[in-house]
């Protein structure tokens, strides 16, 4: 027998097939907008299979082929086939439209099709109330109007309401959408000062975390300075003057980068939007790998560049995305042991744009690996280091590619090495 738990897991793997948005949609809130409208879409389908089987059994005299057993079944078809356009587009607002358009289609064909019409307004007031879950304020306002209007389209249809049940029917539903349209801009309104109070949470934490760390990662580079700066006026010898000089400069040169990272995050934090333009995202990696050919060498490290040949200009903020994409090659080099090699690759899959960063170095342990992107974090090898950064590059790197709407993600094996990925959308112009 096969047990519970299988099923369980067969649910939960289908439930987020039909429910789990398009990889390609990288903002958050509109994911959890697209599970939403899903998971209604995906609940409507069992219930109104049911609803129809108790019709079908309670009224044996009806058949398989009657006009509302159709009319079902093309239901059923089309929420299928929204949920797949849902998933599959770009424009989430088009694809919400389309759904209570297609919602409100159905109102009116009920309404043709069955008698008596109590159904047919339970619908044209629960259309609305389930919009105020997936639009803002102004579309809510736009479903409550096409809702008032699809019933009197409908009360039309019907022909035959008698006066004064349709001005009491009519004022009933103008009542609902005011109060529908109350919902949600309430509902708006909280959301708006939850997500304000979830950034200033953050902001708290971050600079909570960034005064630990300055206090933390500032110390060394500098008691490495102060202790150099000393023994530098005590040695005559001049190749260990050298030495203190050098040590001193590599430090300074850590310390600056550190401001420069710490300044980075702030003003990424400030402009959420950032100016794009047409660029050559080929020219970007391979300026990158020549920039890092001296130090691959220097450490004995294989590096190779892997380009897709075809890739069209995309937009891109071309500091911001060089930025981006340095650190993952800083990185890369920094934990690979000489000997060991690193690959820039650009690929193009579907509608997404890969751009992969490969290592053979000493990779992250699963543990740590849900947290490489978390500002401030440094694996326990790389915080005992002299050379690490203070846990910002790859932070800064995932900022920056989720303000061109796309996404990074990371697979590492320990002792074998990480690959670094980042989808960007792409249409392709044919
Ligand atoms: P840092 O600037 O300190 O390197 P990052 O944010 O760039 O910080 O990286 C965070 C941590 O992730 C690093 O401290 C390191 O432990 C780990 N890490 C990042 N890239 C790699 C890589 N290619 N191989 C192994 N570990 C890595």
């Amino acid at each position: 027998m096969v047990p519970v738990s299988r099923y369980m897991r067969w649910f939960k793997h289908l439930w987020q097939l039909a429910v789990e948005p398009s990889p390609t949609i990288a903002d958050p809130v509109i994911r959890h907008r697209i599970r939403i409208l899903n998971s209604i879409l995906v609940v409507f389908i069992p219930l109104s299979t049911l609803t129809l089987l108790i019709y079908l059994l309670t009224l044996p005299s009806r058949f398989i082929g009657l006009p509302t057993t159709i009319l079902a079944v093309l239901m059923g078809i089309s929420v299928a086939a929204l949920i797949y356009v849902v998933n599959h587009t770009r424009h989430y607002l088009f694809a919400r439209y389309l759904t209570v358009g297609v919602g409100l289609l159905a109102v009116l064909a009920n309404a043709v099709a069955s008698q008596p019409p109590h159904l047919e307004i339970a619908y044209i007031i629960m259309l609305p109330l389930v919009s105020t879950l997936l639009f803002s304020f102004k579309d809510t306002l736009i479903i409550c109007l096409l809702s008032v209007i699809s019933f009197l389209g409908f009360a039309h249809m019907m022909g035959d309401i008698p006066a004064d049940i349709f001005k009491d029917l009519l004022t009933f539903i103008m009542f609902i959408q005011v109060f529908i349209l109350f919902l949600s801009q309430q509902r708006n309104r909280l959301e708006t000062d939850r997500q304000k109070l979830a950034i200033e949470q953050e902001r708290n934490t971050l600079l909570k975390k960034l005064i630990a760390s300055i206090s933390h990662d500032f110390r060394t580079p500098l008691t490495i300075i102060i202790t150099n700066t000393y023994l530098l006026g005590r040695t005559t010898d001049l190749r260990q003057q050298q030495e203190k000089r050098d040590q001193i400069h590599k430090q300074a040169l850590r310390l600056n980068q550190f401001i420069e990272d710490i300044l980075t995050m702030s003003t990424l934090d400030q402009n959420t939007q950032i100016e794009l333009e047409q660029a050559d995202l080929n020219h970007l990696l391979r300026r990158l790998y020549e920039e890092f050919i001296p130090q691959a060498k220097a450490k004995n490290i294989r590096l190779e560049l892997d380009l897709a040949p075809d890739i069209q200009s995309v937009q891109l903020n071309t500091d911001h995305f060089d930025r981006a994409c340095n650190n993952l090659v800083q990185n890369a080099i920094n934990y690979t042991p000489a000997g060991g090699q690193v690959i820039i690759r650009s690929m193009i899959q579907r509608d997404a744009l890969v751009i992969e960063c490969i290592d053979t170095g000493i990779g992250i342990s699963p543990q740590d690996l849900p947290q490489v992107f978390t500002a401030f974090f440094r694996a326990d090898h790389a915080r005992s280091t002299e050379t690490g950064g203070m846990g910002l590059g790859l932070a800064i790197t995932r900022q920056i590619v989720e303000q061109h709407g796309g996404s990074i993600t990371v697979e590492s094996v320990v002792g074998r090495g990480s690959t670094f990925r980042i989808q960007l959308p792409y249409l392709q112009n044919i």
